[in-house]
């Protein structure tokens, strides 16, 4: 054994040998040189170890090959949160995506090329959010909105104090809270009321001289249910000084599936002098976070020193535009569906699985916007029931499909799933259930 295994590696062809060949040629100039020669050296190990036949090395550092130079995977969504923070938010629009390629090279982000001299940065995107959200009198756009709000932050309310909600003091995920990043900027949090009651009095009464900022959150990632009480954006506007308002998942307008969840347009016209959101939630759009509100407020904060560490790139500004002037993106599209049509694609690819030989029946669903906003809120939708022990290979699948695993049942919810990936998503629990012969 030993012998054989000492033969097999003095036989395995050298890494250069390999390297000549001309298909791992051609991938070195898609994927450059340590992609490809990290799948030689795994060729090379496997007939070392006399898995393969060391002439194999060749055909197996070309099967070993990855197909793009990043390692992200694509995943098809079947768990029913719409916006998973772990798979990434909002997929992108397919003009949002278009725009992305078009802006990747040299493009005029920061040109004009009109009269050939330097133009405002991200004009165009920044022109499309304004329209978009006609009652704020400016916007910015930074990286997301915890930077948002710490812009906000630093600029209002360093070496002064947010008054804050004790029901408002969220965490956001990962162990990010929002009083801490918010105290990181040299702000005091002043925290008024309790957790489940908070009255306009209790802001009032913490009003003094030292005041930078009232800071309302949206609870976008649980509820306070019961003997409850909230004081609403258009009293606390009424105590003369800023309110800012964090609404969260970046709805702009009222959406009449998600009644309960703020936009900016409700906050600003009750009198928010700023409103902060993220891009990625129920936006649809590029990571970012949005600012909009008062003309001058919006100018202190783009001026300020640390708006240059937060600013967008290229990539944003093109995806962020196409999401707003483009068709709507599919996160819209999702909260636009109908729990008979879903059930109905439910039941077309369970009957195929079925012819299959697979253990598939169409089930109702409920599915969730996510982490990013409605909390609470179940969205009607269906889903294919397969067993469980489908769940670890559907991840091994690519596009990977990642599910919803409960009583010993593997869920495939449909609610975030496009129309157009049901067939990819059925062949890839065929491929699961019948696997090709290697
Ligand atoms: C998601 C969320 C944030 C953080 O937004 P990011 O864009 O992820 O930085 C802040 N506040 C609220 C209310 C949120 O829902």
């Amino acid at each position: 054994m030993f012998a054989v295994v000492d033969k097999a590696r003095r036989l395995v062809p050298k890494t250069d040998a390999v390297l000549a060949d001309p298909r791992l040629a051609a991938a070195e100039r898609l994927l450059g040189r340590t992609l490809v020669k990290d799948a030689v050296h795994r060729a090379q190990q496997r007939a070392r170890e006399g898995v393969i036949e060391p002439s194999a090395v060749c055909d197996e550092a070309v099967a070993e090959l990855p197909e793009l130079a990043a390692s992200l995977t694509p995943v098809l969504n079947a768990t029913g949160v719409l916006l998973h923070t772990n798979l990434g938010r909002a997929p992108l629009s397919a003009a949002a995506v278009q725009a992305v390629g078009a802006a990747a090279g040299y493009t005029d982000l920061e040109f004009d090329l009109t009269t050939g001299s330097r133009g405002k940065r991200g004009a165009a995107m920044l022109a499309a959010l304004g329209r978009a959200v006609p009652d704020a009198q400016a916007v910015h756009v930074v990286n997301n909105n915890a930077a948002a709000l710490v812009l906000t932050a630093t600029a209002l309310a360093a070496g002064k104090e947010i008054v804050l909600s004790r029901g408002e003091m969220i965490e956001i995920g990962a162990g990010f809270r929002l009083p801490e990043l918010l105290a990181s900027t040299g702000a005091t949090i002043r925290e008024v009321g309790s957790t489940n009651r908070t009255t306009v009095a209790d802001y009032a009464a913490a009003i003094g001289p030292r005041t930078g900022f009232l800071l309302k959150v949206h609870p976008s990632n649980y509820l306070i249910q019961g003997f409850t009480a909230s004081a609403g954006i258009a009293e606390l506007a009424e105590l003369g000084v800023p309110v800012v308002g964090d609404i969260g998942s970046g709805l702009l307008a009222p959406h009449p599936v998600l009644p309960a969840e703020p936009d900016a347009a409700t906050w600003l016209k009750a009198g928010a002098a700023l409103v902060t959101a993220s891009g990625d939630k129920l936006l649809g759009g590029p990571q970012a976070g949005l600012l909009f509100g008062k003309a001058d407020l919006i100018g202190a904060l783009a001026t300020h020193p640390l708006a240059r560490a937060l600013r967008v790139d290229k990539l944003t500004a093109a995806a962020l535009e196409a999401t707003l002037l483009g068709p709507p993106p599919p996160v819209l599209m999702a909260l636009a569906s109908d729990k008979d049509v879903l059930m109905e694609r439910a039941r077309r690819l369970a009957s195929t699985l079925a012819g299959g030989g697979v253990d598939a029946v169409a089930v109702w669903s409920q599915a969730a916007a996510g982490g990013g906003g409605a909390p609470g809120v179940a969205l009607a939708s269906a889903a294919v029931s397969l067993p469980a022990e489908f769940a670890k290979p559907l991840r091994a699948s690519r596009p990977a499909v990642i599910g919803r695993v409960g009583d010993g049942r593997l869920l495939l919810d449909l609610y975030a799933i496009d129309q157009a990936d049901d067939e990819a998503l059925g062949a890839a629990v065929l491929a699961v259930a019948m696997p090709p012969c290697r």
